[in-house]
């Protein structure tokens, strides 16, 4: 087994170094946005509330105008029933005196209703300003966390990448090409181990996608120091010995 696949397997452990502590570094970041967002829904939650208590506002202001208006109606039926001339005349007025009075106090139960709405809708911004506090403090704390770990994990992923440029260097351009682009299409697997199905048998897979590798295949990575790839998934073949 040759330097060019023996230099791909190590570069492989590197690889697979830098990409943990780039994984750490993106998680550490994507925990600080999740609670950031947290924070956002709340702030929202609060702004839709208070839009609710406006317009419930609006609403029972509204009524109480009409409410006002209608007292005034009652108050001239009552007038007027004090100035009735016949029966029918009476009994037509209180009709109409009586509807008004029941939609009077229609309109009063909606006023109440409203403002009990408002009362609750009060108590429940109280208690999302108060979850936005803790919310604030949690996340000022886990963004000073992740800040301070974000810049050691930084600082180990350009350690890694020093050796991870040192592990390229006596790789053929072409065969380091190769292995980048397998290397993103399987989250930094490149290499996959021939693997012996078992211990008697003559038979290998891929340690990566454990297809099938023809004896062929194996006769040449014991041959000779070549590029070859897993005819299922593409990534670069290589006997145990070769480490
Ligand atoms: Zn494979």
């Amino acid at each position: 087994m040759g330097p060019v696949l023996n230099g791909l397997v190590k570069l492989q452990r590197v690889e697979n170094r830098l990409r943990a502590v780039k994984t750490k570094l993106a998680r550490c970041r994507r925990g600080v946005l999740f609670q950031e967002n947290q924070l956002r829904t709340l702030q929202n939650g609060l702004e839709a509330k208070q839009e609710d208590i406006k317009q419930t506002k609006l609403q029972t202001g509204r009524l109480e105008m009409d409410l006002k208006s209608r007292d005034e109606e009652i108050e001239k039926y009552r007038n007027q029933l004090n100035l009735a001339r016949t029966n029918k005349e009476y009994s037509a007025l209180l009709t109409e005196l009586n509807t008004a009075k029941a939609d009077d106090s229609k309109i009063e139960t909606q006023v109440l209703e409203l403002m009990k709405n408002v009362e609750a809708d009060e108590v429940a911004c109280e208690e999302i300003r108060s979850e936005i506090e803790s919310q604030r403090i949690k996340v000022d704390e886990i963004r000073k966390d992740a800040e301070s770990k974000a810049i050691e994990l930084e600082k180990d992923i350009a350690e890694i990448q020093v050796e991870w440029d040192a592990a390229t260097k006596d790789i053929p351009a072409e065969a380091l090409r190769f292995f980048n682009r397998v290397a993103d299409t399987y989250d930094g697997e490149a290499m996959a181990e021939v693997e012996q199905v078992d211990e008697k048998s003559q038979s290998y897979s891929c340690g990566g996608c454990f297809m099938r590798v023809p004896s062929e295949i194996v006769n040449v990575l014991t041959g000779k120091d070549e590029i070859v790839c897993c005819s299922n998934c593409t990534r670069i073949l290589y006997l145990k010995e070769s480490e």
